[in-house]
């Protein structure tokens, strides 16, 4: 039978809860029902990883991250745009239309006046026919057909607030570190031991250390990764995890600095960006004591830590921004073959035609000469 390593409960029945390694919010894949009961996962998931989630959804979204779980869609984000108004976004990034808007009056003579707005042809269809079981008189058909039809594209380049709270996001970083470690058959009494360090009891920096990685999103192009390594080393006598949250954020946990247990090294990355969903063994780089007093020493600043994951945002917001407006270049290009070859094959002048629509609405964005976004209260 297992207990849970935070407070020992037996994991069995309704105590059984499906821990995630690195959050679901982020895309995390690794998940295990052997490390925490169900109370101290859910009492964890607000804090700290509730903070880490709050912290990193806007990046998670800008970087198009896949969660996991089809019900997990992201929650929608908050984004301003170049003239400070703020903007709703959906979970995919998109700014949100003008919400679904519906009024009725009685008129005078008796009968009903009904308007409404709605955000798409098929929403429009769909609020219609629900309409009609009410009045049987509405014709859905004749009134699609006189529907007043706004286009507004949206095409203003978007920004989001990016702070990180310290030292929340780190106490859920070491939590993945603990779970890890339990996870690979570690002891759970030194987990046990250590899970205040989640809470934020004690000095935190005893056993967190941090680093913002100055590059960010090493590796091979379009692959952001989440890691752990896990360490331990009998010659040492030191016990280490270093987990890294989207190829920057990293900490190193040192979870036993006088350790006498048997070595260790393991490591694990995954792509929350589902490029290859499948997670993977990797093996650990590893560090001599003297490695681990210098990283203890000079990992850097809080303030250059917000100052690198500001730049880190600002490269996934660009990212963000031309994503949005490849998918415009594409939507023109389409748009314009499928005007101007209806009924026989394209000629070169046509496809010419269509590349200069494609690179119109492409370079609009970026030449910022933009109507002003739709605005969203
Ligand atoms: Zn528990």
């Amino acid at each position: 039978m297992l207990h849970c390593y935070r407070c020992s409960t037996a994991l069995e029945g309704d105590k059984i809860s499906d821990e995630h390694l690195f959050l679901q919010a982020l895309g995390g894949r690794l998940h295990s029902e052997d490390l925490l009961c169900e109370d101290c996962n859910s009492n964890w998931g607000s804090h700290p990883d509730g903070d880490l989630s709050k912290a990193l959804q806007p990046l998670a979204v800008a970087l198009n991250v896949r969660r996991a779980s089809s019900r997990g869609n992201h929650p929608k984000i908050a984004g301003i745009a170049p003239d400070g108004t703020k903007i709703k976004m959906d979970s995919s990034g998109k700014p949100e239309l003008q919400n679904f808007t519906f009024n009725q009056k009685d008129l005078a003579g008796g009968g009903k006046q009904i308007s409404l707005i709605a955000r798409s042809e098929k929403e429009a269809r769909r609020s219609l026919e629900d309409l009609k079981q009410k009045y049987s008189g509405i014709d859905v058909e004749k009134t699609l057909a006189e529907a007043k039809r706004v286009s507004e594209k949206f095409t203003a380049p978007i920004a989001f607030p990016a702070k990180l709270t310290f030292p929340e996001i780190f106490r859920s970083l070491f939590k993945t570190a603990l779970d890890f470690y339990v996870l690979k058959g570690g002891d759970r009494a030194i987990a046990k031991k250590l899970s205040p360090v989640v809470d934020g009891v004690g000095n935190l920096h005893d056993s967190i250390f941090w680093s913002l990685q100055l590059e960010p999103f090493p590796g091979y192009k379009g692959t952001v990764t989440h890691t752990i390594a896990l360490v331990g080393s009998s010659t040492e006598h030191l016990l280490y995890a270093q987990v890294t949250i989207f190829g920057c954020i990293r900490i190193l946990a040192l979870l036993d600095d006088n350790y006498s247990g048997p070595d260790l090294a393991v490591g694990h990355i995954e792509n929350p960006l589902g490029v290859d969903p499948t997670p993977n063994d990797i093996r650990p780089v590893t560090f001599t004591r003297a490695q681990i007093d210098t990283i203890k020493t000079s990992w850097p600043t809080e303030a250059s830590i917000q100052a690198n994951f500001a730049e880190l945002s600002k490269i996934a917001q660009k990212r963000m921004n031309e994503n949005a407006s490849m998918e415009r270049g594409r939507e023109a290009l389409f748009a314009k073959l499928a005007s101007i070859s209806e009924g026989r094959p394209p000629t070169a002048e046509d496809i010419n035609e269509a590349i200069n629509a494609f690179r119109e609405a492409y370079l609009g964005e970026n030449e910022f000469e933009e109507p002003p976004p739709t605005k969203v209260s």
